[in-house]
């Protein structure tokens, strides 16, 4: 039986096996270093206490139990790949596979150039970081309900999409707040700042308007045009000179991809992403295919993808349909990935959205994003649950 091994499981690592799982000549080995599934997308309202921990994470080993008998999990960190003889290194122990998948996503980057910045700020990449942002949040609210009326200065560098969903949920919870904390509520001050001159730099103008109004609207300050150069334990230096205190950071401002355990012969780009083919296997491999945010990958006309869900899971469907071709003896085929749409949380009952030709905002964009949401972790919750079946 043809050992398939797909490393990483994120978004772009489950919708593979959920694919592959549909053929029983194979079997599946799902490796990953934690046991849990980590649903970044949701993460800002696990940071400002809208949503618990069960609400983004679901277990990974009843997750594959759910399957039945030809998917299994493992738990472990892929420190290197043997390419010449298909054999996996983790801590612990060795895994052979004849197709490997690598979908371990990225991690927060900290660029070296910003002084500081890795020392103080956090990122949200990681279910741990977001998990200590929540407490220090949590510890602001508690702070000013006790009537320490000291100023707390929260700021959010990098207005791309996590961070304005970020901004946007804090700052909604503290107007709900307010009942409880008083003025005190207004001593808590958020600010979203970026190097660009604009919030979510390349995004559809309307998408960008309708953020900006509502963090208005939420007394969130936004800082555009603003390089961080230096960042020190209670403040930060801009490019221009000028300063801002602040009493906790979170960094949002940009990714680069887990392929530290990739050998050095395969090419990626400046962000660490991998190189592929137009059929997602790595340049000059034939049984290795990266797909998600640890892959550069392309469009039609040849531009890089955004590091997005959608595109982690359209790219895992289609290199696990390529892995049948191959399987099959046939040609693969190439990938056409395209972004179907975008929805952003904008704090509470708010949202902004585009879905084809369509722009929408207010509460109807939330629900479109709440029931994308909903469904994706319904089919979860189901496959978890079909694993207690069969264990009761
Ligand atoms: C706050 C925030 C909001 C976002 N909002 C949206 C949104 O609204 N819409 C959208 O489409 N996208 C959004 N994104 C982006 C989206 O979360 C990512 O693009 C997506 O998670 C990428 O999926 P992936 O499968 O490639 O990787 P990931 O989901 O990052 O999964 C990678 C997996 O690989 C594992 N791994 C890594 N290295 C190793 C190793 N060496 N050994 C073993 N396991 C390893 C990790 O533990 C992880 O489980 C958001 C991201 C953030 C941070």
């Amino acid at each position: 039986m043809k050992q398939i091994v797909v490393a990483g499981a994120g978004y772009g690592g489950l919708r593979a096996v959920e694919k592959l799982s549909k053929r029983s000549d194979i079997h599946i080995t799902l490796i990953d270093e934690n046991r849990y599934h980590y649903m970044q997308t949701e993460v800002y309202g696990y940071i400002a206490g809208t949503k618990d921990i069960d609400e983004i994470t679901i277990d990974l080993e009843s997750w594959c139990e759910g399957f039945g008998h030809n998917v299994s999990f493992e738990m472990a960190k892929i420190t290197h790949i043997d390419h010449e003889h298909n054999r996996l290194s983790t801590d612990k122990g060795e895994i052979a596979y004849d197709t490997l998948m690598i979908a371990t996503g990225a991690h927060t980057r900290f660029p070296t150039f910003i002084e500081g910045l890795r020392q103080h700020a956090f990122g949200v990449k990681k279910l741990e970081r977001a998990f200590e942002f929540r407490h220090r949040f949590e510890q602001c609210v508690k702070q000013k309900l006790e009537g320490d009326n000291t100023p707390i200065d929260i700021l959010v560098a990098g207005a791309g999409l996590s961070g304005v969903e970020v901004a946007a949920e804090m700052a909604y919870m503290l107007e709900r707040y307010r009942h409880a904390l008083g003025k005190n509520v207004e001593r808590i001050r958020i600010t979203l700042i970026d190097a660009c001159d604009t919030i979510l730099p390349g995004l559809d103008p309307f998408l960008i308007q309708s953020a900006q109004k509502r963090l208005q609207k939420l007394g969130v300050m936004v800082k555009t045009g603003a390089f961080i150069e230096k960042v020190e334990a209670d403040r930060v230096t801009f490019r221009n000179g000028t300063t801002q205190s602040y009493t906790f950071m979170i960094f949002t401002g940009g990714i680069a991809a887990n392929s530290g355990f990739v050998p050095e012969i395969f090419e990626r780009n400046q962000f660490d992403q991998l190189k592929v083919e137009d059929d997602l296997r790595l340049v000059g491999a034939d049984n290795i295919y990266a797909i998600g945010d640890v892959a550069e990958i392309v469009d039609k006309r040849g531009e890089p993808l955004p590091p997005t869900a959608q595109v982690a899971e359209k790219s895992a469907e289609h290199a696990a349909e390529n892995i049948f071709r191959q399987l099959d003896g046939g040609p693969t085929a190439p990938f056409h990935g395209e972004i179907d749409g975008l929805f952003i949380a904008l704090g509470g009952r708010y949202g902004a959205a585009e879905l084809f030709f369509l722009r929408f905002k207010g509460m109807s964009a939330y629900y479109a994003k709440r029931l994308v949401t909903y469904i994706y972790t319904l089919g979860l919750n189901l496959r978890v649950n079909a694993a207690y079946k069969t264990r009761h």
